[in-house]
């Protein structure tokens, strides 16, 4: 019998795996939802993801799983333009991101200050002194700071919602790394990495537009996998401990106010690291000391729904990023009903806000009335929005994204260690080979396989 503890997008996908293969197993779940992080709602013609807006299609697994839930045809994929539409706020100036040559001679983010510097950056010999530099080290001393100030830590702030003078640049930003390592130069070997990632994704028969949704939003992927091994599934159910003798696991959880145990002979845990770590410490000290290490940042969405005609910026666009510097309370703002205009009644739009992170952690043990009247506030006078908005929804995160922080390299050899002392104990969760729900759906697949 195996155990999966945790009902997000890795312990759903790893379920999925075991039930085509005919495995027993049983997943509990702490809360009665189920798709942890991954969470969509339908409110007032309005389609609302209160974690991750886009998924991408970047690995077979992903792919494989959609078409094995029979989703394919249901895939709804951004407009175009407004996908590639994407801002960063300078100065308080929204300023376009150059993502092509033309959109670079336009953009203001682009200066000759740039361009010297990527050029220079070909002739870099620098090498770091440390096996585990920080992000923010690592881009300064390849390309300097304005490229980190203005395109590197937008970017990643958007994704991790991390301190780029924390996080780690192997585990965050690993194909530059790897570029500098392997070719000697970020701009000599990027492109090639990409090239050759390009053909592997085109062996693997991946769509060239990666990023999609359905019509009403990734709760349908959660609930798809769900339909699949529900049975199986025990939601409200609370793991408390994990005992391991004879080679066999005990785990007690709490369901309903009652308690219960449950024996596995393998686990696959898909809980978040302070959750294992909590589990865990009675025989595995040095994996539970390592996971309480982990930091989580907190993340809020904030929606806001609106009559179209409210709002003067006009350009048809995914979304800006804000830089360290700007006084603004957000880390992005999407803009879902431009990339997937089905997400807003007609005339209306929809966006949303990302807060909080290691930038504004404050941000998200306020209250609602606070938070919204900071955040609306802030984008009548930058997005030029008029009039009332008709729909405001809040969700907070408060332990929202794990950081591959500098010294992480540590805490993965610590988890190794572990997993190569218990082969019946698989962890697939996103403080570990990745944070984005592809990641997740590749590790829980593989994960499980390897229990197959
Ligand atoms: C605001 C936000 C925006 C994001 N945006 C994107 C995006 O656009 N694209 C993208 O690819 N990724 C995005 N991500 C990241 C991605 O959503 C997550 O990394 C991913 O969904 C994590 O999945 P998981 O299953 O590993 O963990 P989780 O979703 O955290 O699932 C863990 C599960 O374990 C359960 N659990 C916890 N403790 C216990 C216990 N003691 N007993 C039983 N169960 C327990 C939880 O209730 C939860 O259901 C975003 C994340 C956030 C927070």
């Amino acid at each position: 019998m195996i155990a999966i503890l945790g009902g997000g997008i890795s312990g759903l996908t790893a379920a999925f795996e075991l039930k085509k293969a005919g495995k027993e197993f049983f997943l509990l779940e702490a809360t009665p939802a189920i798709g942890g992080k991954v969470q969509s709602s339908q409110q007032q013609g309005f389609t609302l993801e209160h974690g991750p807006n886009t998924v991408l299609i970047n690995n077979p697994e992903i792919k494989k799983l959609i078409e094995e839930l029979g989703l394919w045809k249901e895939l709804i994929f951004p407009d175009e333009k407004a996908s590639s539409n994407r801002f960063v706020l300078k100065n308080g100036k929204i300023e376009a991101f150059p993502s092509g040559l033309k959109k670079m001679l336009r953009s203001k983010l682009f200066c000759f200050e740039t361009l010297s510097a990527v050029f220079k950056e070909i002739f870099n010999t620098s090498k770091s002194a440390t096996e585990d530099e920080s992000l923010a080290a690592f881009v300064e001393r390849r390309w300097g700071k304005q490229i980190l100030d203005d395109f590197i830590t937008p970017f990643v702030t958007g994704i991790y919602a991390g301190d780029p003078y924390k996080m780690s640049a192997k585990y965050t930003m690993n194909m530059l790394k790897e570029a500098e390592e392997k070719y000697g130069s970020i701009v000599k070997g990027a492109f090639k990495i990409m090239k050759a990632k390009k053909l592997e994704n085109e062996k693997n028969g991946l769509p060239k537009q990666k990023i999609f949704t359905f019509k009403n939003g990734l709760q349908q992927l959660i609930s798809a996998l769900h339909g699949q091994v529900e049975e199986n599934v025990e939601q409200g159910a609370v793991c408390t401990k994990i005992e391991y003798t004879n080679k066999e696991y005990t785990i007690h959880y709490e369901q309903n106010g009652v308690e219960k145990s449950a024996t596995a002979s393998h686990i696959v845990s898909a809980l978040p690291a302070f959750a294992l770590a909590e589990l865990v410490h009675n025989f595995a000290f040095g994996l539970s000391s390592s996971l309480y290490k982990i930091n989580y940042e907190p993340a809020m969405t904030v929606h806001l729904g609106f009559d179209s005609k409210n709002m003067v910026f006009s350009e048809k666009a995914f979304g800006i990023l804000s830089r360290n510097a700007e006084k603004v309370p957000f880390l992005g703002v999407l803009f879902n009903s431009q990339f997937f205009p089905h997400t807003a009644p007609e005339g209306k739009d929809l966006i949303t806000v990302i807060c909080g992170g290691a930038r504004y952690p404050e941000i998200v043990a306020k209250s609602d009335e606070e938070v919204l009247e900071e955040i609306t506030s802030c984008l009548k006078v930058l997005l030029g929005i008029k009039g009332n908005f008709e729909l405001t929804n809040i969700v907070r995160w408060k332990r929202g994204i794990p950081q591959y922080e500098v010294g992480y390299r540590k805490i993965e050899a610590e988890i190794e260690l572990f997993l190569g002392a218990h082969h019946n104990f698989k962890i697939a969760s996103n403080y570990y080979k990745g944070i984005s729900v592809s990641d997740c759906v590749k590790n829980g697949s593989l994960v499980a396989q390897s229990l197959i």
